[in-house]
């Protein structure tokens, strides 16, 4: 019983009972790669001698800055394989933050996109990375050649590392709600575990039979652990590359007769869009689940995969701090004859918990009753859920005392278990499944030397899901326009992190401890973006 839930553990069971699956990956040129996981784990393997070779030993840290693709998920499953520990960079970041992350992490070696090579040069020059691995065609002087790479590799050599289940696997970065970006490590126990909890058959239930396109980007907590899962259970994988618009992600769903896709409402939406301008050109007869999470999935669009195209939703909550999956909203027996009104209502909330996901709700007062209406912070714990933030040493107040993870989630919770998400305490601005700090926003403000005050608030927005809007309070007699503050962040900032409107103010509404009551902000421009 002393067995170790390791990453080897879930290579070793595909290899032996999945060989034949597919794993699919559309490349950057669109034609479409086809291999089985037989030829995709000879590989891993191959990568883990050539990393090997290159010096990478057990918990050192490997980065990959790449799309979706076969390759990726080769690095993802040769990484931890050798002990060492898989660190997906976001490539929407600002190269600043990719550098302070690449350091943080003391990442050793890169696997790169050969399309992404512009953007590591950004930053190459603030990094120690030792060497770096193209994944494309050839790399110029000082880089290695990914094919090559395996082509040379010596299997022989492979030295096989007694991984223990607690040891780190991968790593992933969350904007924090102040400060710097924080790193959070999985155990090869949390992944597992996390993979089993996910194909079970009241959860998402994946199985052999099943193949699966994840439309999250794979940087963003391990595209929801679905790689993990996939292989562990010898699910079918597609990879849909770096072309991410609705019309592509409709023909791969067709083509590669996908059961089960996961991603953020924002692509749902496109989606929704492609299937109602085209009716009846899609045969989406294959898709038993549509998985939408990392926002809120509005009741509208839950309602339009149903009623116009006989699709279910279903609604997932998680966090990188907890490998992500958290809760799921699968109809329970008690609703299946109810109204649609009825199960569609239920829809739209966050769901359950996994099995050993723990859930409270936490006020001022104390735990908040399940009764449905009283809201709370959600807190979780759980065999996946973070214990401590990377490097960070000291007291974090995200982690309780007694052994909880603050979410930053405001929740209330029903007699049944279903969680609700009501608002957000945390200062972050969701955009397309990305996040935006409304906190280095401000402070980047109200560095202007005509701004006195700033707040910047997250606004719920159509198409992405949020965009972040800022309020501002001008210095006495100054004057100012909108994109004259904007201009004023752009050099510091990603393009889509900057506000999309700036509403000026004489003053900001303010909590009894004279903090910025952004509740009340966001409360106030909550319409504000829903007619763009
Ligand atoms: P991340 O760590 O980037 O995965 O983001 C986690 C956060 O995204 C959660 O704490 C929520 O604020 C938000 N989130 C994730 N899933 C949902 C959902 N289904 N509905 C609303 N917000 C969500």
């Amino acid at each position: 019983m002393d067995y170790q839930l390791s990453i080897p553990a879930i290579v070793r069971r595909t290899e032996t009972l999945f060989g034949d699956r597919a794993v699919v990956s559309r490349r950057p040129d669109r034609t479409v790669g086809r291999s089985s996981y037989a030829e995709v784990l000879e590989r891993t393997k191959r990568l883990g001698a050539a990393l090997q070779r290159l010096g990478i030993r057990r918990g050192d840290r490997v980065a990959t800055l790449a799309w979706a693709s076969q390759q990726h998920l080769e690095v993802y499953l040769a990484v931890p394989s050798i002990g060492a520990v898989l660190h997906t960079l976001n490539l929407r970041l600002h190269h600043d933050d990719l550098a302070y992350i690449v350091n943080d992490a003391s990442d050793r070696v890169l696997v790169v996109d050969e399309s992404l090579l512009p953007l590591y040069e950004k930053f190459r020059a603030h990094t120690a990375i030792e060497r770096v691995v193209v994944i494309g065609s050839s790399p110029g002087p000082g880089y290695l050649d990914y094919e090559a790479l395996l082509a040379e590799a010596d299997l022989a050599g492979r030295r096989d590392v007694d991984v223990d289940e607690q040891d780190a696997a991968a790593m992933c970065y969350t904007s924090g709600t102040t400060g710097r970006p924080k790193g959070v490590v999985y155990s090869h126990r949390a992944i597992v575990l996390h993979s089993f909890g996910q194909g079970m058959v009241d959860t998402l239930g994946i199985g052999e039979r099943d193949t699966v396109l994840p439309i999250v980007p794979m940087f963003h907590v391990n595209p929801w652990g679905l790689p993990f899962t996939c292989t562990l259970f010898g699910a079918g994988q597609v990879f849909p590359g770096p072309h991410l618009d609705p019309k592509s992600i409709a023909d791969l769903l067709v083509s590669e007769r996908v059961t089960l896709r996961a991603g953020v409402p924002t692509v749902w939406l496109g989606l929704l869009q492609e299937l109602d301008a085209h009716p009846g050109e899609y045969d989406l007869s294959r898709l038993r689940a549509v998985v939408v999470g990392g926002s809120a999935a509005p009741a509208s669009m839950i309602r339009a995969f149903k009623e116009r195209h006989g699709l279910d939703v279903v609604h997932a909550w998680g966090m990188t701090e907890m490998a992500p999956l958290g809760t799921l909203c699968n109809l329970p027996t008690s609703l299946r004859d109810a109204p649609p009104e009825v199960q569609l209502q239920y829809r739209a909330r966050q769901g359950t918990p996994l099995p050993f996901v723990e859930i409270r709700a936490t006020t001022e007062q104390g735990p908040a009753p399940w009764d449905g209406s009283t809201m709370g912070e959600l807190e979780v714990r759980g065999p996946w859920v973070a214990r401590q933030y990377y490097n960070v040493d000291g007291p974090d107040d995200r982690f309780t005392p007694d052994g909880w993870f603050r979410t930053g989630d405001i929740v209330t919770i029903s007699s049944r278990g279903c969680i609700e998400l009501t608002d957000r305490a945390k200062d972050l601005v969701k955009s397309g499944g990305e996040w935006i700090s409304s906190v280095a926003l401000e402070n980047a403000l109200m560095g202007h030397p005509k701004v006195a005050e700033a707040a910047v608030v997250a606004v719920p927005h159509p198409r992405w899901d949020e965009r972040p809007l800022a309020v501002v309070v001008l210095k006495p007699g100054q004057s100012a326009l909108p994109d004259e503050l904007v201009a004023f962040l752009e050099p510091h900032f990603a393009k889509w992190w900057l506000p999309d409107t700036v509403e000026f103010v004489t003053e900001l509404p303010r909590t009894s401890a004279g903090k910025f009551k952004k509740s009340a902000l966001r409360e106030r421009y909550r319409g504000r973006y829903m007619n763009v």
